[in-house]
């Protein structure tokens, strides 16, 4: 019988085992597709962390909070960003470097936020985190099951027993402990409404019906977040989101016959149902196009903003001017996509389900980002509340030792 099974393994689940691996060495990650492959590696803006000059904790969480529309669980929010210098430490010992301009910090901006505090490597923030959370992996004995995936979940008398399907072989698996860390269902959500979405084809997935078997209490569960700025030119391109820290150097959306709808730096929530309402409406443009689109304009930005200090976007602005749009010169076909899940399974501050022995971490909960994430509040919440969970984990497993 296995101490633990944590599934996923973006950051969350990667965190999670990191911590657990300090009181276990029992337990078991299983992931749906590839080690890693998740939507933790395609984050791109950046992390927010209170350390600039004038920035303070009580800064970041006001703005968090007004961001999520205050319906944000306070007691978890507060927990995240006390941590979040902590995190900055920890990332820097696992061999995790920020941008910097000489000396401190190159911090960003993004919608919502009273002060730069945005910190980013590139524009590839994402990976650069998924790397060192994946090498410290690799050089620990954690048993890792790839192509697994948990199908559902059924509680025993002193256990879980979980279904899982690997390469497509059913099997079970005996747990005293479980972690989620599956991340969010955006791509369920965009199927479900013919929508487009910015996650990863390998997150989402059946599994989160089973759970409502086991009534884990829910917060939110059907809030969603939309990008508003997604590329909708078909093609590889289709569905990535235009880095908000980008678009908070300025930008203007367009409707079809070029009238000014809204300014790029308004909050993802408002703008998103700004632009779809523009769409229905039938001011849009779909010519050639996967989904009815509105036009981003952001060429007042490069000549507000020196080379240099755009340097960090030149690997995406590459790449959509070889998909034959260059924003320098042209306008950009964007569409609002299905892009995070704001609610989902609640959980107290050492990230406990409703159900003992059931932990969660990372985008499948719901509370700390209220109705309307921050950009950069993900990938903070992650790495926190993974190691919250691994951690709360392990404690649990050493005290039924000891007793
Ligand atoms: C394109 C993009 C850009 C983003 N940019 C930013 C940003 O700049 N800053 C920021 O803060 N946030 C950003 N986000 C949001 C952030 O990346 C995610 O919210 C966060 O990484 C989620 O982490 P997670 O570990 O909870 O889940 P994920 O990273 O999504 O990992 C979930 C894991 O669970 C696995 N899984 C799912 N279902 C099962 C199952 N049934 N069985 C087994 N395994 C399963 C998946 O395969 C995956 O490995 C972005 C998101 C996207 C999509």
């Amino acid at each position: 019988m296995l101490d633990a099974v944590i599934i996923g393994s973006g950051g969350a689940g990667l965190s999670a085992a990191i911590e657990l691996g300090n009181y276990t060495d029992n337990f078991l990650l299983i992931t749906r597709c590839a080690l890693g492959q998740s939507n933790t590696m395609m984050a791109k803006g950046g992390i927010q962390i209170a350390v600039g000059a004038n920035d303070s904790l009580r800064k970041h969480f006001n703005d968090s909070l007004a961001g999520g529309n205050y319906k944000n669980d306070e007691k978890l929010l507060h927990l995240m960003i006390s941590k979040s210098r902590g995190i900055l430490k920890w990332l820097n010992e696992l061999g995790m470097d920020f941008d910097k301009m000489d000396d401190s910090y190159d911090l960003r901006s993004c919608t919502g936020i009273s002060e730069k505090r945005v910190l980013s490597r590139g524009a590839e923030t994402g990976s650069a985190i998924m790397k060192v959370l994946l090498d410290r992996i690799k050089r620990s004995p954690v048993n890792i099951s790839i192509n697994t995936s948990l199908e559902g979940i059924k509680k025993k008398k002193e256990y879980f027993l979980l279904k899982t399907c690997r390469n497509g072989r059913d099997g079970l698996i005996e747990t005293k402990n479980v972690i989620l860390c599956c991340g969010g269902r955006s791509n369920d959500f965009a199927r479900q409404h013919k929508m487009g979405t910015t996650n990863q084809p390998c997150t989402s997935s059946g599994f989160y019906h089973s759970l409502r078997v086991l009534n884990l209490a829910m917060r939110d569960a059907n809030s969603f977040q939309l990008h508003p700025a997604c590329i909708s030119l078909k093609g590889p391109l289709l569905g990535t989101p235009v880095p908000e820290t980008l678009l908070s150097l300025g930008g203007m959306f367009y409707n079809k016959t070029g009238k000014k709808i809204a300014d790029a730096r308004s909050k993802r929530d408002i703008l998103s149902k700004q632009l779809l309402k523009i769409i229905r409406n039938n001011m849009g443009i779909k010519e050639g196009l996967a989904y009815k689109s509105v036009y981003l304009d952001l060429r007042n930005v490069f000549v507000q903003n020196s080379v240099d200090s755009l340097k960090s976007f030149s690997n995406f602005l590459n790449k959509l001017s070889r998909s034959g749009v260059d924003p320098r010169t042209d306008l950009i076909p964007v569409a609002p996509m299905v892009h995070y899940q704001n609610g989902g399974i609640a959980v107290n501050s050492r990230c406990e389900t409703s159900v003992p022995g059931i932990y969660a971490a990372g985008e499948i909960t719901g509370g700390i980002h209220g109705t309307n994430r921050l950009m950069g509040n993900s990938l903070l919440d992650i790495l926190v509340f993974g190691n919250i969970a691994g951690r709360a984990c392990g404690k649990s497993i050493t005290k039924r030792r000891i007793k």
